[in-house]
């Protein structure tokens, strides 16, 4: 905030009467300040004067009262808050979270979710329940049944892509997350750090004009009709992309009827994570375009299996040429270790989130379930699919509480896996050109919704339903981790 942006001059005899609810007379806003004093430094308050007012350094005495309240004054604040229910804020300096874990751990989101856990148990046990009782009147066999039929996919083909994640989290997350380690001169990583920025990553900013540069030269160069519909998205002004007030954030591309052309909406800030973006909402809307122009209004929206199959696929077009055209070292690196990070997010993340559930669902038809049954099963598969190199305190167990997709829609999460891997299969047929790639990939497009993903993917040799399917799409994020310890 400027200085400029604060409120008008207003002298009290022009302000209209200020009243609080019920006649109240007073807010308290309750703020708790943490901060990290070097002691070899001047400090930044002093209650302690020096004697005969010449400053020392270091300043032990007045290092020693913060260092106390960080110690035990702390803590103290914090439960008679606790025990009186007294909402606080909490402002910190970001190094606080290096020098006093336990402290923010305790101030953070873990505390909230224990204080819950009780009531989140008793949710989660009712809701399992009730699906079973639903499931075994509808005759279906197990409980990712129902998720399975509306997403129109064989409980087999699920089986295939979990069974081959699980047998590649070792090869993958583990390995990956062994590198970072040592990225970071850790032996090993606390969870909160699996996704910390890393030391060499590219600070470039790269403008609107560049952004357009690249994405449309990566859609052009694989493909000259998918460049020329990005060309018609830019030269229409069918994207909105400056940040600005009261916008809403994220990305996203809107179809509504076939007989109108997409809009594209990205907050554009310049960073190569926004190019990535503005290619995967491209890929949306080429994919919008093409199934708009051949398909009626009921069969050209894509079933959520092929949903994200052109965004991910221009996103990957558009990683390939921005690396080719990285020669920094240290850049290409940060590029290929962000690609990884975010493969492993949407693979080997939302797998595990889809065993823990599979857990719950199939133990819960035996008998009630445990705040502790319920919290070891979750350390239990986050243990497995992170690894040996990602550490967890004991309040991480009850992270699966935060977790929206267990509530609202069972097993919806094995979608983001599914759509990322299928992908990968896709994309390693491309590299391994395959003759007609390219017009086999605008007919699959332009079918949107008029077919099933098995039938449409056929034409690339592609069957989902053998694991060595899914296991090209591993060998992708592989690769890449290979190029990283090159
Ligand atoms: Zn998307």
């Amino acid at each position: 905030m400027n200085r400029r942006d604060r409120l008008h001059h207003q002298p009290i005899i022009n302000r209209p009467k200020l009243l609080l609810k019920n006649n109240k007379k007073i807010i308290l806003w309750v703020i708790v300040n943490l901060e990290v004093w070097d002691p070899e430094l001047p400090q930044p308050r002093n209650i302690l004067p020096p004697p005969m007012n010449v400053p020392m350094l270091p300043d032990l005495p007045n290092w020693s009262w913060h260092e106390y309240g960080m110690r035990v004054g702390f803590w103290r604040m914090f439960k008679a808050l606790k025990d009186r229910g007294i909402p606080s804020t909490l402002a910190l300096n970001a190094t606080v979270v290096d020098h006093y874990p336990e402290t923010v751990e305790a101030a953070i989101i873990s505390a909230v979710l224990k204080d819950n856990i009780s009531l989140f148990t008793s949710i989660t046990n009712n809701l399992a329940k009730d699906k079973s009782i639903n499931d075994k009147w509808r005759g279906l066999p197990n409980p990712v049944s129902s998720r399975n039929l509306s997403n129109v996919v064989e409980d087999e083909v699920v089986e295939a892509l979990t069974e081959t994640i699980k047998e590649n989290y070792q090869k993958i997350a583990h390995r990956y997350y062994k590198i970072k380690s040592k990225w970071l001169k850790k032996k090993s990583l606390m969870y909160w750090d699996r996704n910390a920025p890393l030391p060499f990553q590219s600070q470039s900013i790269y403008s609107w004009k560049d952004a357009r540069q690249i994405v449309t030269d990566a859609y052009s160069n694989f493909d000259n009709r998918a460049g020329n519909i990005v060309n018609k998205f830019f030269d229409n002004s069918w994207i909105h992309a400056p940040v600005i007030p009261g916008k809403s954030p994220g990305a996203f591309a809107a179809s509504t009827v076939p007989s109108a052309h997409p809009f594209i909406l990205v907050n554009y800030q310049g960073k190569a994570r926004d190019i990535a973006t503005l290619a995967h909402e491209l890929g949306h809307g080429i994919h919008q375009y093409l199934a708009g122009r051949k398909q009626t209004y009921f069969n050209s929206s894509t079933p959520l299996t092929l949903a994200e199959t052109a965004s991910v696929f221009g996103e990957m077009l558009t990683f390939k040429s921005l690396l080719s055209i990285t020669t920094k070292e240290n850049e290409r690196k940060g590029l290929l270790a962000n690609k990884v990070e975010d493969m492993l997010n949407t693979v080997v993340r939302q797998i595990a989130f889809f065993e823990f559930e599979k857990h719950i669902h199939h133990q819960r038809k035996i008998k009630e379930l445990s705040v502790d049954e319920i919290c070891n099963i979750w350390i239990d598969v986050q243990k497995k699919s992170l690894g040996p190199s990602i550490k967890f305190n004991d309040d991480y167990k009850y992270f699966w509480s935060y977790i929206p997709h267990f509530i609202h829609s069972p097993f919806y999460v094995y979608a983001y896996a599914f759509g990322d891997c299928l992908v990968n299969s896709l994309f390693n047929v491309y590299e391994s050109k395959l003759p007609k790639f390219e017009d086999k990939y605008i007919t699959l497009l332009e079918s949107g919704g008029s077919d099933t993903y098995d039938k449409l993917l056929k034409p690339f040799g592609l069957n989902p339903k053998k694991k060595d399917f899914w296991q090209k799409g591993v060998n992708v994020i592989e690769n890449l981790i290979d190029q990283l310890e090159e």
